[in-house]
């Protein structure tokens, strides 16, 4: 399979805050839907969350941490596993002391659900990216969310109610249908719209729910155009590439990639 998907590593870049006065708080650089679901006051945590792109907590930027959100997709072959093994390595931790952890993607041809089974008691996130990694349509998505949430919670011994998160393959949406489907299979977010920064500089979009539907250009069409009242949505947010030419949403399919071991690694 030709997907570029395994290294696919989501950056939730420092949320950067800057203080804001109680009132008057202009929303200036956010799309109009994000600025009505501010202004409107009757979005609130944990059923409702406006888009952004700051989270203008009122603690000092200091005090903040930084998120990494370590996301891979696909089969989880017996490599993979011994991959992520040597990534997600005991000693590397949290400032916490608890292991770092990811959220795996799961398609179901290939995999071997001992690795997932294994993986979930490690403590990563399982989430469902479609039984057969096809691109998905209005004809096939609710089989494949429905048969893959399945698969990864009788073979993969994953409580249903934890298999919250999907992706399309191919980060390919399939307009409001999916998070309609998702919604009635128990799905709590999707992650699969894709956001493109316009220079590095840029903040990206907090993950947020769909109240006020998706606000910024539709990469990859289509998008859905609906309100989807307290499903998430956590964005792709593409990197540029180490020319800064091109936005590359997996880290292994950069149009140009960091040419050896340790550019990438500065990358
Ligand atoms: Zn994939």
């Amino acid at each position: 399979m030709n997907c570029k998907c395994l290294f696919n590593l989501l950056f939730f870049t420092t949320f950067v805050i800057l203080s804001a006065s109680q009132y008057g708080i202009e929303y200036s650089s956010e799309p109009s839907a994000c600025v009505s679901c501010l202004n409107n006051k009757t979005c609130l945590p944990p059923d409702c969350f406006c888009c952004r792109d700051e989270l203008r907590l009122p603690i000092s930027k200091r005090d903040i941490p930084q998120i990494v959100f370590f996301t891979f997709d696909d089969a989880l072959t017996d490599s993979a596993t011994k991959f992520y093994h040597r990534l997600f390595n005991e000693s590397r931790k949290n400032p916490n002391g608890c292991p770092i952890s990811m959220t795996l993607f799961v398609s179901h041809h290939d995999t071997k659900y001992n690795n997932v089974n294994h993986m979930y008691r490690k403590g990563m996130e399982i989430a469902a990216h479609s039984v057969s990694h096809a691109h998905m349509s209005n004809a096939n998505f609710m089989k494949e969310a429905k048969n893959q949430k399945r698969n990864l919670a009788t073979l993969g011994g994953v409580p249903e109610n934890e298999i919250v998160g999907w992706r399309s393959p191919f980060l390919e949406p399939v307009g409001d249908m999916q998070p309609n489907t998702l919604k009635k299979l128990g799905y709590t977010y999707d992650a699969t719209l894709t956001y493109s920064k316009r220079s590095l500089k840029d903040n990206a979009p907090t993950p947020f729910t769909l109240d006020f539907g998706w606000p910024y250009d539709c990469k990859v069409k289509p998008c859905p155009k609906r309100r989807h009242f307290g499903f998430w949505e956590v964005p792709v947010v593409s990197l540029l590439d180490y020319l800064h030419k091109y936005d590359c949403v997996y880290v292994d399919g950069c149009n140009n990639p960091p040419p050896d071991e340790s550019s990438a690694y500065k990358f």
